[in-house]
């Protein structure tokens, strides 16, 4: 659990630059249009994921000063870990002085996987760039809000353009035994091969072979093609997936935008009193990796994009509104938060001919039914300290009765097949045996987030879940493992901490500022603009309104695409930019006094 610490007194406040450049008579709070500041930057963006890398290139090209604030570190081929053993450059916790890529935070409701780097996601996610159907549209608060059927495909184009998504050509062990299954369980015509971002090598050809860039028209760095390591979720060490760094990040840079890494957004209030952010912002930071040193700065701005992450934008606007910096976002804060019905489970056989974990980390999936959709998802060898959360498969209704069941289970496995239960049990060779297979739902079901003190902690506020908890056992997907199982003489397997706690874990956390049409309803409009506030953006999953039941960063990207292509260019702007269509007529100006009485 994580949460954010007020901000300390631990060395001096760099504060940048702020002129006052008043013109003469006129009041402080009466500039909607003049210009009475030289702000440090137009625009701050707080984090670099998808929706950040988008509105960073986006407004760079619009001729914005862009800063981008980013809690995690910069990746490179040279620091990427080795394995998932490297846990203090894998894992992050930098209180714990774990470094790495990969944040978990555990809830009552789920246990929730997401990124954390310059990049964001995208370091370690699996690559799996799908569109979610049509009905999307229709469902959830963003329902009617705009044409999006008409409006989307072109954003999803520009998404798929430059996050260069092709089919995936590399099937590997995984993804055949994946085929294979689904054709014995009759369902066999529903297999494909995803789409990814991976530059991969034209047919026939070696991949590791470096080329000038061949996404951007020169603009973009070079690039090597994928050897089909399966290490997409521990970082590429080839150069050969298209992470944000490498797209998005890398032309805002080149148009001037300017990345602060290993820079923790702690604040950002509105300047000069002016509540509802018309005369702009001071964004304060300190550095995310520090213990003690946390060189804490400040620097203002005329705009601000909250692109953190579901789970970051929402526990930071949590922590600025209840401390008063922004007390006017809209108390729906935190609903409708989704996690895309997942369970992971899979099939593991101890000596297994071939090495499962050659391939790319999501190379193919295939549909049990037409609400439930699987792929099949592999480590790179070596890599097994996962296997540890892993155990024998085990059906039935959470509680004690599953917890006794898989006692049961296991027990007689031992006795069966002794050796072969301890192999399957122990994490060494994991990797290499283990085919992961994510099953998806796109059935409703949602949970909220509250800012509270938790019993066991109550010094401090968390993130904390409510509501009704997520299906950790969908029947039909742990048939399908047994099937899976069957045709390589292996263990159908489940997750060790959906059987004990009943909680599922998620990679694909997404809503809790959904889009809606007043701040009664969400907290940002139809445009992203946060409802009763000026120059104020969020550009991440946590817009979401409906559960997409496939994976969601082409989707954030798109969204992000549509969200910045409203905003005009730099020299056209009048910085009066505001959800104007709030219906629920609640401005910053009335719930700041409402607040402070
Ligand atoms: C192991 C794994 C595999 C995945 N595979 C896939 C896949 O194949 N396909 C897919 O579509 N999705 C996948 N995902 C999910 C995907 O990574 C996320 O949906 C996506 O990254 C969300 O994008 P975002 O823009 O909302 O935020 P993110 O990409 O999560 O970026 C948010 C950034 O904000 C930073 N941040 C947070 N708080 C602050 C703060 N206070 N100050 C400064 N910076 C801050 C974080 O460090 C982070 O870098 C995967 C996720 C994981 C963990
Ligand atoms: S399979 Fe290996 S080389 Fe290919 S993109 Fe993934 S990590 Fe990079």
């Amino acid at each position: 659990m994580q949460g954010i610490e007020e901000e300390n007194g631990d060395g001096p406040v760099v504060t940048r630059t702020m002129t006052m450049n008043l013109e003469p008579g006129s009041e402080k709070s009466a500039i909607p249009r003049a210009r009475q500041f030289d702000f440090d930057y137009d625009f701050i963006v707080i984090g670099s994921g998808f929706g950040g890398s988008v509105s960073a290139l986006r407004l760079a090209e619009k001729g914005y000063r862009v800063a981008v604030m980013e809690m995690g570190r910069r990746w490179t081929p040279d620091n990427l870990p080795h394995s998932s053993w490297s846990i203090h450059r894998w894992i992050w916790r930098p209180n714990l002085g774990l470094r790495g890529f990969f944040n978990i935070q555990f809830f009552r409701h789920a246990t929730i996987f997401h990124g954390c780097a310059v990049g964001g996601g995208s370091i370690t996610y699996a690559c799996t760039l799908l569109a979610p159907p049509e009905k999307v549209w229709g469902a959830g608060s963003w329902t009617g809000l705009a044409n999006w059927k008409a409006e989307m495909p072109q954003h999803y184009e520009a998404a798929t353009r430059m996050l260069g998504v092709t089919e995936n050509k590399i099937l590997g062990p995984a993804d055949l035994l994946l085929k294979k299954a689904a054709e014995a369980a009759g369902i066999g015509h529903t297999f494909y091969c995803t789409k990814v971002g991976i530059f991969q090598p034209a047919g026939g050809q070696p991949g590791n072979q470096t080329f000038p860039d061949p996404f951007f028209g020169g603009a973009g760095p070079a690039r090597t093609t994928c050897i089909g390591c399966g290490g997409c979720m521990m970082g590429c060490r080839y150069g050969a997936k298209n992470t944000l760094d490498l797209s998005y990040l890398y032309l805002a840079e080149k148009h001037g935008a300017r990345i602060f890494p290993e820079t923790r957004v702690m604040n950002v209030k509105p300047l000069d009193g002016v509540s509802d952010g018309a005369n702009g912002y001071e964004v304060s930071t300190v550095k995310s990796t520090a213990f003690i040193r946390r060189q804490p700065q400040r620097f203002t701005c005329r705009g601000v994009v909250f692109s953190a992450s579901s789970l970051g934008t929402m526990e930071l606007l949590f922590h600025l509104k209840e401390k008063g910096s922004l007390p006017a976002i809209s108390s729906q804060l935190g609903q409708h938060v989704r996690t895309n019905s997942e369970s992971l489970i899979g099939a593991r056989t101890p000596g297994y001919s071939q090495d499962v974990s050659q391939g790319i980390a999501i190379g193919s999936g295939i549909y049990i039914d037409e609400h439930t959709h699987i792929e099949a998802v592999r480590y790179p060898s070596g890599s097994d300290a996962m296997g540890f959360l892993t155990t024998i498969l085990t059906d039935g209704r959470p509680g004690p009765q599953r917890i006794a069941l898989w006692l049961k289970n296991v027990g007689m496995s031992m006795l069966r097949h002794p050796i072969k239960t301890v192999r399957v049990l122990q994490p060494l060779g994991w990797a290499r045996e283990f085919v992961i297979l994510l099953c998806m739902q796109a059935l409703e079901g949602e949970i909220e987030m509250r800012w509270q003190r938790p019993w066991f902690w109550p010094f401090r506020k968390f993130l904390v879940s409510r509501g009704e908890k997520v299906p950790t056992y969908i029947p039909k997907a742990n048939e399908f493992a047994q099937t899976l199982a069957q045709l390589t003489g292996g263990f159908p397997m489940s997750m060790l901490p959906e059987i004990l706690f009943n909680v599922p874990g998620t990679a694909h956390c997404i809503g809790g500022c959904v889009i809606a049409d007043s701040s009664t309803h969400g907290v940002v409009d139809s445009c992203h603009r946060v409802f009763n506030y000026k120059n104020m953006y969020i550009c991440d999953g946590s817009v979401v309104a409906a559960n997409l039941g496939v994976n969601p960063s082409l989707t954030i990207t798109a969204l992000a695409e549509r969200a910045m292509s409203f905003i005009p260019p730099a020299a056209e702007t009048d910085w009066n930019d505001n959800a104007g269509n709030d219906s629920a007529g609640n401005d910053a100006a009335s719930v700041a006094s409402h607040v402070s009485r």
